[in-house]
């Protein structure tokens, strides 16, 4: 729907600035939703039951080619992230 073909010049620049509002607040959510994951991936490191399986294909080293098959975590220690 091309509905900016009926918008003013200055009603254009109102909904745009009020998009790139709308964006820092979502970066703002998306990096505390990263925070409680990590935060949450430690804790599940600590507490699975892990059962390690290999991907020989995973571009990385040793430790994370192997990872646990029921929390799918790499089996690098992973550190809490504070906030
Ligand atoms: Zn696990």
């Amino acid at each position: 729907m091309r509905y900016y073909n009926i918008m003013n010049a200055g009603e254009l620049i109102k909904a745009r600035n009020e998009i790139d509002e709308e964006m820092v607040e979502l970066s703002k959510k998306i990096y505390n939703l990263k925070s409680v994951k990590e935060n949450y991936e430690y804790e599940i490191w600590s507490k699975c039951e892990h059962e390690w399986i290999t991907d020989p294909n995973a571009p990385c080293d040793d430790l994370c080619k192997r990872s646990c098959k029921k929390c799918e975590l790499s089996m690098q220690p992973r550190a809490p992230v504070f906030k």
